[in-house]
């Protein structure tokens, strides 16, 4: 049988509820009362239907959810993917060169060091971007920063900073071009009017096939790399 592992949120609630979250988490809201005990067993009554959800292929690609950082795997850049080649010989960081490259010694990192070096590109391709549609709306925006999101791919905060999803920066330039601007736009527009849509098509004017793009691709970049 297979063994579950699941986070238990208690609340005020009357009946159990449980959801496979897109991560492939599990989260079982319960009602104070309940043991343990009996979570555990209403839980397994419906293990089937967990099951089911979580081996959906296509929201939950398992795949290309562990990285291993071994020769021959591929990473997602830009739209593209790229081999990894694991190499003896010392680097410091990552070497990109129409593959990525890095030294055995630094295999056990490799996870925070792909991070970072993903971090650092889509800020480097986003801020242009974020400027260029900035002025062309006559918008301002406080700060533009990348960070750790999880079903979001972009947002602007109260304080007028506008925020990315770093994993944006796997798929392609015009994705990416699109989300940018997508997040610009609500500084004037807040909801998805005509208006928004308007406007968006003059910053933006291949959204469509972005949207296109997101629709089919847009699990893929759930996961790191
Ligand atoms: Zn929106």
């Amino acid at each position: 049988m297979m063994r579950l592992q699941y986070d238990i949120k208690y609340s005020n609630r009357k009946t159990l509820n449980i959801t496979v979250e897109r991560d492939r988490s599990i989260i079982v809201r319960a009602p104070r009362h309940l043991s343990e005990s009996r979570i555990n067993e209403l839980v397994y009554s419906k293990r089937q239907w967990i099951k089911e959800k979580l081996a959906h292929s296509q929201k939950y690609p398992i795949d290309s959810e562990y990285k291993e950082f071994v020769s021959g795997e591929t990473l997602m850049y830009l739209g593209k993917n790229y081999q990894l080649l694991v190499q003896d010989e010392e680097i410091e960081h990552i070497l990109f060169e129409q593959q990525f490259i890095i030294s055995k010694s630094n295999q056990p990192k490799a996870n925070a060091l792909f991070k970072e070096w993903y971090k650092q590109q889509a800020l480097k391709k986003i801020e242009p971007i974020a400027k260029r549609v900035a002025k062309n709306l006559g918008v301002e925006y406080n700060e533009c920063k990348v960070s750790e999101m999880k079903y979001r791919w972009g947002s602007c905060t109260p304080a007028n900073n506008i925020i990315f999803n770093w994993r944006i920066i796997k798929a392609p330039m015009v994705v990416v071009e699109y989300l940018v601007a997508h997040e610009l736009v609500h500084l004037i527009e807040p909801n998805h009017t005509p208006r928004f849509w308007n406007i968006l098509s003059i910053q933006a004017p291949n959204y469509e096939r972005a949207k296109g793009w997101l629709k089919k691709n847009g699990y893929r970049l759930e996961v790191d790399f």
